[in-house]
C-alpha cells in the first residue's frame, strides 16, 4: 500500500488541490474476512508458520494421522478463483472471498471445485495431500490468506514478499511470526452446509421456528455440534 493511503484525508485533499492532478489513493484495506478453520467442525489441527509466516502448515492432531486425505472445506463463502496443478505446489485452489481477500491451498490430494464455483462456508473443496515437490512428501495443508494489494484480481502466494497476510480463524489471529506453533486448534467451521443457515454470522448453523400457539418467530442459535446455545430462543 502506498504511503499516500495512510495520510489524513485533509492532507490528501491539499495535495490534490496544490498539484491539480487527479490522485487515486489506494482503497482502505477491508476488514479481514471472518474465517473458520478449513476443516470439519470439532476437528483439532496443529498450525505452524515454520520459516514462512504468515503462511501456515496444518497437520491433524494429535499425531498427524489422518492428515493425508482429510476433507478440506471452505473457511468462508466465496468464489473459486484458481483450481489447477502447479509444478512445485501440486494441486492448488484459491478462493476469492471479496473485499480483496483470497485464501490459497497447496499440496492437495484432490480438488473438488472448479474455477467459478460458488462455495459457502463449510462447502467441501478438496482433500489434503502431499502433491508437488515443495510438500517434501509430507502430507500437510499449506494455507495462505492473501490480500490483493496491487489490485490485479488475485493474491500472489507461495513466496516471501507475496501478498499473503495474517489469517484469523474464529476471531483469533495466527501466523504473526516464524517458528510459531499452535497445538490443538479446534475447528468452529460448524455452519451451514445443506442443513441450516447461520443467521448471526458466528459460523454455526441456527434455526428459526414459529411457536405453534403464539405464532411468534424464535431464533435458536446453534452451538455447532447439533444442539443449541444455552439461553437461546427468544431473540
Ligand atoms: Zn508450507
Amino acid at each position: 500500500m502506498s504511503k499516500a493511503a495512510v495520510l489524513p484525508v485533509g492532507i490528501i485533499t491539499t495535495l490534490i488541490a496544490a498539484s491539480g492532478l487527479l490522485v487515486t489513493a489506494s482503497p482502505a484495506m477491508a476488514a479481514t474476512p471472518n474465517l473458520q478453520l478449513p476443516f470439519p467442525c470439532g476437528q483439532q489441527w496443529r498450525l505452524d508458520t515454520w520459516g514462512h509466516a504468515p503462511a501456515l502448515d496444518m497437520v491433524k492432531e494429535p499425531d498427524q494421522q489422518g492428515t493425508e486425505g482429510a476433507t478440506l472445506i471452505a473457511p468462508a463463502a466465496g468464489t473459486v478463483n484458481k483450481s489447477f496443478y502447479h509444478s512445485n505446489a501440486g494441486n492448488v485452489i484459491q478462493i476469492n472471498h471479496g473485499g480483496g481477500y483470497f485464501t490459497t491451498y497447496l499440496h492437495l490430494e484432490s480438488r473438488a471445485v472448479s474455477v467459478g464455483a460458488k462455495v459457502q462456508m463449510g462447502s467441501r473443496i478438496g482433500k489434503v495431500g502431499k502433491t508437488g515437490p515443495t510438500s517434501n512428501g509430507h502430507p500437510h495443508l499449506h494455507f495462505e490468506l492473501g490480500y490483493d494489494a496491487d489490485g490485479d484480481g488475485e493474491a500472489s502466494w507461495g513466496f516471501a514478499g507475496s501478498e499473503r497476510v495474517k489469517p484469523t480463524f474464529a476471531g483469533v489471529a495466527y501466523g504473526g511470526a516464524n517458528e510459531q506453533t499452535w497445538r490443538n486448534v479446534t475447528s468452529h467451521n460448524c455452519s451451514v452446509g445443506a442443513s441450516g443457515h447461520d443467521f448471526n454470522g458466528d459460523g454455526r448453523a441456527d434455526v428459526i421456528a414459529r411457536n405453534a400457539t403464539t405464532k411468534d418467530l424464535h431464533l435458536y442459535l446453534g452451538n455447532g455440534t447439533g444442539g443449541f446455545q444455552s439461553g437461546t430462543g427468544d431473540r
